[in-house]
């Protein structure tokens, strides 16, 4: 046999296929809702004011070179970054047991996570990861990559377009003590369905009485709501209840660097001692698999988190982000329920939060809106609000209307 020809050919990914095809399309109406990234009203890319000042002044410092960062990454990025998640009056940065390693994006802090979790984690029985079912598909990858099965949990319920609670509650009761749960600490990937705070508190109850480990992911901390602080309250929560944890943290979406993969791994860990042992090792994980991170977007981020106008300004920016995104639930919502009377009900569009949002539409209706109008979204029913904008709002609510008639 020749080499390689025992390569069974992957399947193409679903999301860049989708845009590929929608690339593709003629069509001048067409519409693209399979994006996960932000999108102006005029389905633009946008790159933030704040990173254009920060770019600004990155252009004209004297002392920005191209030299190595530290294996863990530039220290000025990774403390402000652990304190904007974590909290300024966190315990666990007042104590001094948080780890923080820059990583590439959020994408690098899950494998960095899970690499670590595979690695020294006690495991009672065989080294498994507890997912929502439905997760951002990449989490299966990732996890089974460094020798973790990944399990799932009930989450999403179809019949109500919300929450599983009492599915959820029963897994986390059920799996055995010191399971770990991967959790999305705001705007869940794929479905917008959050756990309320009140939820929150309950989940934190069993997660301490069973003493499960959490494995949080934060991709979009900002985007969802709009307030930093707010979107990142189950985090700070969690710490404050002394959950062990760890968090992922990603500048992908908030401050509209996704190329530039600006990243972190947070591990809270009980006491300093645990904390100094835990970052030694993952500076050898990090050095055997990167090296060090690259220096760009950290460079940005630091600048922005470090400066007090610039911080303002970026809240501004998550602002004017998360701020059309929810305009466009709003519109969403009005033209279904209101002037098309859509039939069902669709109040799901405004309860759901962050850039994606499961329609309950299904994988036939999904099709038909792609064959017949030119929309494309997963056969899953999820669309990205970022893709919707004042211009394409109606006629997507018009051909949603007819799909589901
Ligand atoms: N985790 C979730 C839930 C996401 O939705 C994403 C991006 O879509 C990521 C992690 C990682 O993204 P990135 O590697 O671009 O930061």
């Amino acid at each position: 046999a020749e080499t390689w020809d025992t390569v069974p050919l992957a399947p193409p990914d679903s999301i860049f296929q989708l845009t590929a095809a929608y690339k593709a399309d003629p069509f001048p109406q067409k519409v693209n809702l399979g994006v996960g990234a932000y999108r102006d009203d005029d389905n633009k890319p946008w790159v933030l004011p704040v990173v254009k000042k920060a770019n600004e002044f990155l252009l004209q410092d004297p002392n920005v070179d191209h030299e190595y960062l530290p294996i863990l990454g530039l220290p000025e990025y990774t403390t402000a970054a652990a304190k904007l998640i974590l909290g300024p009056e966190s315990p666990a940065l007042r104590e001094t047991r948080a780890v923080s390693v820059q990583t590439i994006s959020g994408t690098g802090a899950n494998h960095l996570g899970a690499l670590f979790l595979s690695r020294f984690y006690t495991w009672d029985g065989p080294k498994q990861v507890y997912l929502s079912n439905p997760t951002w598909i990449n989490h299966f990858q990732i996890f089974r990559n460094v020798g973790i099965e990944p399990l799932t949990y009930p989450y999403y319920d179809p019949k109500t377009i919300g929450l599983d609670y009492e599915g959820f509650l029963d897994s986390l009761r059920t799996a055995s003590p010191r399971s770990v749960f991967l959790l999305h600490a705001c705007a869940h990937n794929p479905t917008g369905v959050d756990p309320t705070k009140e939820q929150w508190e309950k989940i934190a109850d069993i997660v301490l009485e069973r003493k499960h480990y959490v494995f949080f992911d934060c991709a979009y901390q900002g985007f969802a709501s709009g307030d930093l602080d707010n979107d990142a309250w189950a985090v700070r929560y969690f710490v404050e209840r002394g959950i062990s944890l760890l968090v992922c943290q990603s500048f992908a979406k908030n401050a509209g660097l996704y190329g530039e993969r600006v990243g972190a791994l947070h591990v809270v860990a009980p006491t300093k001692q645990a904390a100094d042992r835990v970052r030694s090792q993952l500076a050898v994980l990090q050095r055997s698999e990167i090296s060090n991170p690259p220096a760009y977007g950290a460079r940005v981020i630091a600048l922005i988190l470090n400066d007090a106008s610039l911080f303002e300004q970026w809240k501004e920016d998550i602002k004017t982000m998360s701020g059309r995104i929810i305009a466009m639930r709003k519109e969403l919502h009005r033209l279904l329920s209101e002037e098309l009377k859509t039939p069902g009900n669709w109040d799901h569009i405004i309860n759901q939060i962050g850039m994606f949002s499961f329609t309950g539409v299904n994988a036939t209706q999904s099709k038909a809106l792609t064959e017949k109008a030119h929309i494309y979204l997963t056969t899953n029913g999820r669309i990205s609000m970022a893709g919707l904008n004042t211009k394409n709002i109606r006629y997507f609510a018009e051909n949603l209307d007819k799909v589901v008639r």
